[in-house]
């Protein structure tokens, strides 16, 4: 067994702190590789130009470890950093079972927030086992890597935390999953696009205060889709056809739309939509951001005119579900490996189907109720609860220039 192997080898935690600066790192390596030592564990940090270099190495032959400890020390003088140097046995303490990862997302991230987020994760018995910021903009995204709890009750201890803080934090799972190929699901309306197309309709129709009305107490919960979508598509009947185009054209990206979207599919993901709006306005949407699928209701037209009624399989509640697991299936991803993402009642059964659901400036029932909730009005923030940073996303912004 090698001395890296044996935990009761003795070893050494060699700790330099102070100034980045070039070849800091290797000449700390150079001064320890005339002691022979091998080296276990190495981790540096560098915030604002301050560096934090760990090294676990193994011990010197017989003899030399004095010698090594006076070295390294005055290597350190001369370069201005302080060095600790900890004998100890073996290598890290093995990681706890039950591993995740907690992103959370401030706008700003406030000491408070982070002080409590953190007391409920040490008060479940989990350890935070690293630290790493995610991106700056347009939130402070950070993600604490977490381990010796299940990632279902630590979901369970944040969400109202996270909820009486006002930041957001998402609880995942950590392994190899998280590196597979997935399918992103997206609600259309108050999601991918800011508006209601719906209302934009009733703009038209001179009806915008009774679908609104309808739209409000059906996304409350209190309404079934079905009825309010048949109900509220009739105030539309013979309206003239041409107005479809001037809907199309009147939706809105949400901010963030399309950087989510074209990451995502440079990461090899494929996306999807399902609306309980409609086709005239998500096939369009499909088409002009790339996306792998897109259903919705369809408005009927006879002789240039809307019916009030609509055709087809209805994407409802339950539709938008069923057309998860479909899209799924047709994806080749397996249901736990699919990401929903959705602001209204009618997007639950779809969010909790999902492997991860994102409540997204979620109405409260919807936000109780999904895996997590985004309350910023960026819905690339999403990509940092996949665990992508704002550096790779600006890297892949540059690369589709
Ligand atoms: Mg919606």
């Amino acid at each position: 067994m090698s001395a890296s192997q044996n935990p009761d080898a003795p070893t050494l935690l060699v700790k330099i702190f102070g100034k980045d600066q070039p070849g800091l790192t290797a000449g700390l390596f150079e001064t320890l590789a005339a002691y022979s030592v091998d080296v276990i564990d190495l981790e540096q940090v560098v915030t604002r130009g301050r560096m934090v270099l760990c090294a676990l190495v193994t011990q010197p032959p017989t003899g030399a470890e004095g010698d090594l400890r006076a070295t390294v020390h005055h290597w350190a003088e001369t370069r201005r950093v302080q060095a600790e140097i900890i004998s100890g046995t073996g290598d890290n303490r093995p990681r706890g079972l039950g591993r995740s990862h907690v992103t959370v997302l401030g706008h700003p991230l406030t000491a408070k927030s982070t002080a409590a987020i953190t007391a409920r994760i040490s008060e479940s018995g989990a350890n935070i086992d690293r630290i790493f910021r995610l991106a700056k903009y347009p939130v402070t995204a950070v993600e604490f890597a977490v381990s010796g709890t299940d990632t279902a009750s630590l979901r369970s201890t944040l969400a109202p935390e996270a909820a009486a803080l006002g930041v957001d934090v998402a609880v995942v799972s950590a392994g190899l999953h998280r590196r597979a190929q997935r399918l992103v699901v997206m609600d259309v309306d108050s999601t991918l696009i800011q508006d209601e197309v719906i209302e934009l309709f009733a703009a038209h129709a001179g009806c915008e205060d009774k679908v609104a009305e309808v739209t409000a107490a059906a996304m409350r919960g209190e309404l079934d889709f079905a009825e309010s979508l048949h109900a509220r598509v009739a105030l539309l009947a013979g309206l003239d056809a041409s107005v479809v185009d001037e809907v199309r054209s009147a939706v809105r990206l949400t901010p963030g739309a399309r950087t989510l979207i074209r990451t995502l599919k440079l990461l090899g993901y494929q996306v999807g939509v399902v609306s309980g709006g409609f086709t005239q306005v998500t096939d369009a949407l499909q088409e002009r951001l790339g996306l792998d699928f897109a259903q919705a209701n369809t408005l009927e037209i006879v002789d240039g005119k809307l019916t009030g009624r609509v055709t087809g399989e209805i994407v409802d509640r339950a539709g938008k579900a069923r057309l998860l697991r479909r899209f799924a299936e047709q994806a080749g991803v397996p249901l736990s490996q699919t990401v929903a993402i959705g602001d209204g009642a009618n997007d639950l059964d779809m969010l909790n189907a999902a492997g991860l659901g994102v409540a997204f400036n979620a109405k409260p029932v919807v936000r109780e109720a999904a895996h997590t909730a985004v309350n910023v009005p960026f819905l690339d923030t999403v990509l940092y609860l996949l665990g992508v940073t704002r550096e790779e996303v600006e890297a892949a912004d540059a690369h589709a220039d």
